[in-house]
């Protein structure tokens, strides 16, 4: 019978396997580690992490003869170190109401992301208020509205075109009042207009902290993982909007393998407090930095 088609990152190194008991084995050279780095890069590691990642491994290993199965196990316990130190879960601050900002552009998540936040929140016991700060999108305050019922959880709204600082004010009001363990403020997206943008969010922060101080206490970015190395571009850009302290990352569950989460880590290094695996409400999971490592390398 024919051998399977060698399959995954570090499969295709190796050519079809043999029937033969002992695996095939390949020196670690110059070629293969190029070999390797294109296979990162084209797994969205990007250039710079690819070759980091492809160093690391060479490292004290040069000449030496492994198999399919070493390699896979060398990339995979490589990418998860990277990993490691980002899979954190969203700090809980003691002080009531914790604010979590959301920014990142239309499309990524934000919404859904912000829904399924709500919804554990509310499992683990948590009081939560959201407030859709995107007011002039009437379509994105509707679906949070949704997201609201399905997660049991208030949501607050303002005419459209509004302040959506007001619409911040208000809700750090009403969460005080009604001592709210969380809430949740929901942005715009749109980077058309990055000054406006920037001083819509500088502003939202400023008369949050009229209230606290050191609100928003979590400033979360929502990225989608199947625009591969556009979300770098994204960190770069939202770092300068806004005091960034986390990253969730939408959309694992399709045909995007996620590498580029490993170029995030090793760039910016920001936590990554949980991932969107679907877009039902429960497809939001911890991010687990072994489990990931695995899945990627194949
Ligand atoms: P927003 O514009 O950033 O608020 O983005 P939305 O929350 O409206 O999401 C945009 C689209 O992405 C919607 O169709 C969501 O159902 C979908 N989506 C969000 N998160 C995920 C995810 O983790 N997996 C999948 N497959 N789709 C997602």
């Amino acid at each position: 019978a024919a051998a399977p088609e060698p399959s995954g990152l570090v499969g295709r190194l190796f050519g079809r396997a043999t029937a033969q008991p002992e695996e095939p084995r390949r020196a670690l050279d110059d070629a293969m580690l190029e070999e390797l780095e294109d296979m990162l890069v084209q797994a969205d590691l990007g250039v710079e992490t690819a070759l980091r990642v492809t160093a690391n491994i060479a490292e004290g290993r040069m000449g030496r003869r492994v198999s399919s199965t070493e390699l896979k196990e060398l990339l995979a316990a490589e990418i998860a170190r990277i990993m490691a130190p980002v899979a954190r879960p969203l700090p809980i601050y003691p002080k009531k109401p914790q604010v979590v900002l959301v920014v990142g552009v239309n499309g990524a998540g934000k919404t859904t992301t912000i829904g399924k936040l709500a919804s554990q929140f509310r499992a683990a016991g948590k009081s939560v208020v959201i407030a859709a700060g995107d007011t002039f999108r009437a379509a994105a305050v509707e679906q949070l509205q949704v997201w609201g019922q399905r997660a049991g959880v208030p949501v607050m709204v303002a005419p459209q075109g509004s302040d959506p600082a007001s619409l911040a004010y208000d809700a750090m009001v009403r969460a005080e009042a009604e001592g709210a363990d969380l809430l949740m403020i929901d942005t715009a997206g749109r980077l058309q207009n990055r000054q406006d943008l920037m001083e819509e969010l500088a502003k939202i922060v400023r008369v949050i902290r009229k209230k606290d101080p050191e609100a928003p206490h979590n400033t979360l970015l929502v990225l989608d993982a199947t625009t591969g190395q556009n979300a770098l571009s994204q960190v770069e850009t939202f770092r300068k909007l806004a005091d960034i302290s986390g990253l969730v990352m939408t959309k694992l569950d399709g045909t995007a393998r996620g590498g580029v989460l490993v170029a995030l880590a090793d760039r910016f290094g920001l936590p990554i407090h949980a991932i969107g695996v679907g877009e039902q409400i429960d497809d939001l999971d911890a991010f687990d930095a072994e489990e990931f490592a695995r899945a990627l390398v194949g």
